[in-house]
């Protein structure tokens, strides 16, 4: 069965999620969305494993079911430990075969972790200790670098990452067999690594509110089981493992670098010419995922390998609207036309990526109709995000320059619900 599927959530028990991060919101949205599975989040800490202990059903095969969404055991850990004298932050996020086999999981991390302080838990060992911990408890679970490229918390992070998975994950690498590319980065940049090409490359939504589910996922045809979903990643079964759903990179907070407390927003090469350093105070930039992909990598861009999984690039419905009607994404305009839409076409997936456009204009403006034909052609102008700053969105060419200009120096406060 083909199925969409977001598997990396987190919980209201993570630092920095909204309070809505409950299953009831959870369900209600991921049907929003037309996401048929999802992570669970944060199976590491107490408090949200017995709200999922005793409101999920086991339907067998590591799938459990709420209010009509089916779940597997998902969590993040943020590994920090020392390693040829730098410090090392990487997040990993970890799956569970079955609600007994988390709970296995969870006896042995809790021996090094406070898994009760942080629906991410913060474990203080090196990364691969952890996964060789992990798959000691559960065989079968999986071990997944998270949003690979961010600076600040990833296996290839500028900031307190690694150059190869080798010297991450050490003698448990062979044990790792996917990776999640993070909104700042999509697939194509990753073909840019030989070294990734045998790994699977996931893409989820690292929502921290309801609404921001699925706003990246990965699309499935085979049998919604946990060991079928394992062996399709393993194996990087192409014929069932579909394609996945993207952000446009350049949307993604760390695409290119720069300093956000001054403003400054560079290219790679612009960077480099400034020596890594903010041209306006002249404190160090943060490196974003562009630049750290490009060093790293040892392909032109637009390669493809022949094993690649494709992609679609899509922009949540919400923002979509919002840039339409020219009002807020929370505002009771966007509200009532994003429920129209959904209630019309089935689900957000499917007016983003099935509805016909002579359905869409009849249903809707000619305006929105016409922002989802050409986010669907890729007919998107973006000012690349930058050192924690979301990159900015429009349909209209020369319309994003304006809005650079009058944008305050810090970041907005309705963005701070997120943290990737
Ligand atoms: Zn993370
Ligand atoms: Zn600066």
């Amino acid at each position: 069965m083909k199925f969409i599927a977001d598997l990396h959530i987190h919980s209201k028990f993570s630092r920095a999620t909204s309070r809505d991060m409950d299953l009831e919101h959870i369900c209600e949205w991921a049907k929003f969305k037309g996401i048929e599975l999802l992570g669970t989040g944060d199976f590491t800490h107490p408090g949200w494993l017995k709200e999922l202990r005793f409101k999920l059903e086991p339907k067998g095969g590591g799938i459990y079911h709420y209010r009509g969404v089916n779940f597997i055991f998902s969590a993040e850990v943020c590994s920090i430990f020392t390693k040829d004298d730098k410090v090392r932050k990487v997040h990993t996020l970890l799956y569970a075969p079955s609600l007994e086999a988390a709970e296995e999981i969870n006896s042995r991390l809790k021996v090094h972790a406070d898994l009760a302080g942080d629906g991410r838990p913060i474990v203080p060992v090196y990364a691969s200790r952890m996964a060789e911990m992990v798959l000691e408890a559960s065989p079968e679970a999986m071990i997944i670098p998270a949003h690979i490229w961010t600076p600040h918390f990833s296996l290839f992070g500028a900031n307190s990452g690694f150059d190869s998975v080798e010297d991450c994950f050490e003698e448990q690498t062979p044990n790792i067999f996917a990776m999640e590319t993070g909104l700042s980065s999509d697939p194509a940049m990753n073909w840019r690594l030989s070294a990734l090409d045998k790994y699977s490359l996931i893409s989820c939504s690292d929502a921290h509110s309801p609404s921001r589910l699925g706003r990246e996922a990965c699309v499935f045809d085979c049998q919604m089981d946990y060991a079928a979903i394992r062996r399709v990643l393993k194996d990087k079964d192409k014929t069932r493992f579909l394609q996945t759903l993207e952000y446009f990179p350049q949307e993604g907070k760390y695409h290119y670098d720069g300093h956000r407390a001054c403003n400054i927003r560079l290219s790679p090469a612009e960077a480099k010419k400034h020596k890594g350093l903010c041209p306006v105070c002249g404190k160090k930039i943060t490196v974003g995922v562009l630049h750290r992909v490009e060093d790293l990598s040892d392909r032109a861009q637009g390669y493809v390998p022949e094993n690649a999984i494709p992609f679609k690039s899509l922009v949540p419905l919400e923002e979509i609207l919002s840039l339409a009607l020219k009002v807020g994404t929370g505002t009771q305009k966007v509200n009532q036309e994003y429920h129209k839409l959904i209630s019309h076409f089935g689900s957000e997936f499917n007016v983003l990526l099935e509805a016909p456009a002579g359905e869409l204009t009849r249903v809707t403006s000619l305006t929105v109709a016409e922002s989802i034909l050409n986010m669907r052609a890729g007919k998107v102008h973006i000012l690349p995000g930058y050192d924690g700053e979301f990159g900015t969105i429009s349909f209209d060419e020369g319309k994003n320059e304006k809005k650079e200009e009058e944008k305050p120096a810090k970041g907005k406060g309705k963005k701070q619900m997120e943290m990737f």
